[in-house]
């Protein structure tokens, strides 16, 4: 251990100050020597990472962990430096920027490198160092500049990876595919005590409330190799779900009946946080006490304008007390939102202004209205958790991209742990209404184990609704290839996620032509 002195120290923070990785009030620990610490365990145990790039830029990832169950993950209370290299070429020889930053206890050692002035639309690759230790290396892409039409773009589309309940085997199928960018719709980790509903691991200790549990849960989570390896080999654009704080929660409103608001704010406060430390977020996300800004858009070109929503943080409590029930009452009530007021405003108008070819909402619950049961006097029920609960706005957000001729909206989702492929209504029960939008819900990468094909259950809920045109619950992952004239989005399935060397197969595929949002076939 080698403290800086106080000369160095300054000189340090001189040198920092140019860099745009640090554009705040320096943190208190910044007070206290920062040291060059000898790790005797890999602090890099959470891989590298990167994210929400654009044209010019993009965030690098890593937070320094050698004991992942450590609740201070085996870093002390010091800051420790953290030197980082991006290059032009695979192994980092040709180094086009670098820089040191500050890892500091506050966030958990977790660093967010906002690098600038990058050429738009290229491969980089970055490590870090700490001390004695290097980090694997990454690679990470910039996107196409904001005034150019790009030939093609491929998306991965993934949700629900619960560690317990099956092998993450399909990001070796989804690295195979080359992604250009990986969306994470949420439910990223699951915060239940171990053994909850274990089939082929173990979460680490008791149901996750405090920051250090919640810390432990994401070391946990990206302890896993094949996890690691795809967020090394190109960005990623994260969002949350319930389970990244608690099943299904909304807002300030807890899960459990008996929990109020402000101990469950000081919970999400904590569940926030080391998701941001744990992602690869710009610091505009970093949280702010139980608050924190994660809805976000960017330009893939004029190729597609994306949009990532955030339907947890300002929604209003489900109705019919969360358990399915019909399009009714206040299911249909004018202030029921899922998005907030704010969220709603900022969408709306970005979809109004978009010239985009594509524009994607990547969000979490599924926005086809598909009944999947019936009451006892057969009157057809809808998830509350999902856009049915929340009707109106789900119409209000489709009316607009009716009336504002927002071209080819395309939403993917996640949550629901099966395959869709949905056509979206103003009213989805009235077929005989325009499509307006087309929804693709990727399947989660584990949770659930095994699943199904399910013939019977996919017939019965496209029988009974028109918007359903597939339906499967096996696991696996959204692979979307867009060009200016075709969307197509290939569903790839695992065998098996409940035994090691599964392998991946496309199960459908479905394209949805430029100027219609009907889909067919491929
Ligand atoms: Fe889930
Ligand atoms: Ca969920």
């Amino acid at each position: 251990m080698q403290p800086l002195d106080r000369r160095s120290f300054v000189r340090f923070a001189a040198a920092l100050a140019g860099t745009a990785a640090l554009t705040e009030a320096a943190p208190a620990s910044w007070l206290r020597p920062t040291v060059r610490p000898r790790f005797r365990r890999d602090p890099f145990l959470m891989g590298v990472a990167s994210g929400d790039p654009d044209a010019t830029s993009v965030v690098l990832w890593t937070r320094l962990v050698p004991e992942p169950f450590a609740p201070d993950g085996g870093m002390g209370k010091d800051s420790v430096r953290v030197t980082w290299e991006l290059g032009e070429d695979e192994l980092v020889r040709k180094v086009v920027q670098s820089g040191t930053t500050l890892a500091t206890p506050e966030l958990g050692h977790s660093v967010h490198v906002e690098v600038q002035n990058l050429q738009p639309d290229r491969h980089y690759w970055f490590r870090f160092r700490a001390g004695d230790a290097e980090s694997p290396i990454g690679r990470t892409r910039t996107l196409p500049a904001a005034d150019t039409m790009p030939k093609a773009a491929r998306f991965a589309v993934t949700s629900c990876q619960n560690w317990e309940q099956g092998l993450f085997t399909a990001y070796t199928q989804m690295r195979n595919d080359d992604p250009d960018l990986v969306f994470h719709l949420g439910d990223y980790i699951y915060e239940y005590e171990a053994g909850r509903n274990g089939k082929v691991r173990t979460h680490h200790g008791k149901e996750i409330e405090s920051l250090d549990d919640y810390r432990m849960r994401h070391a946990q989570y990206r302890s896993d190799p094949l996890l690691q390896a795809m967020h090394a080999e190109c960005p990623w654009f994260v969002t949350w779900d319930d389970h990244e704080v608690d099943n299904n929660y909304a807002n300030d409103v807890s899960e459990q009946k008996n929990v109020g608001k402000a101990a469950f704010l000081r919970r999400r406060a904590a569940g926030y946080q080391a998701y941001y430390e744990a992602m690869p977020l710009r610091l505009r996300s970093k949280p702010d006490g139980a608050d924190m800004l994660l809805y976000r858009r960017a330009s893939y070109g004029q190729l597609a304008e994306l949009f990532v929503l955030d339907t947890r943080q300002y929604r209003s409590d489900q109705p019919n007390d969360d358990k399915r029930g019909p399009l009714r009452g206040e299911a249909l009530a004018a202030e029921q939102t899922l998005l907030g007021a704010a969220q709603r405003r900022w969408l709306e108008r970005g979809l109004g202004a978009s010239r985009a070819r594509w524009n994607v909402l990547a969000q979490q619950v599924m926005m086809a209205c598909a009944a999947t049961a019936k009451d006892q006097a057969g009157e057809p029920l809808y998830s509350m958790d999902q856009w049915p609960g929340y009707f109106a706005e789900r119409q209000a957000v489709l009316r607009h991209c009716q009336q504002q001729k927002v071209a080819n909206p395309i939403v993917l989702t996640g949550d629901i742990h099966s395959n869709w492929c949905n056509e979206l209504r103003l009213d989805d029960r009235r077929s005989e209404q325009p499509v307006v939008a087309t929804e693709f819900v990727a399947t989660s990468l584990s949770s659930g184990g095994d699943g199904n094909d399910g013939e019977k259950q996919r017939n019965e809920l496209m029988a009974n609704n028109a918007c359903v045109k597939f339906h499967n619950r096996q696991r696996g992952y959204l692979l979307c290839t867009v060009d200016a004239a075709q969307w197509r989005t290939d569903y790839v399935v695992m065998d098996r996620v409940e035994a090691p060397g599964g392998t991946a197969s496309v199960r459908a595929s479905f394209v949805v032509a430029d100027g219609e949002p009907r889909v067919q076939t491929a």
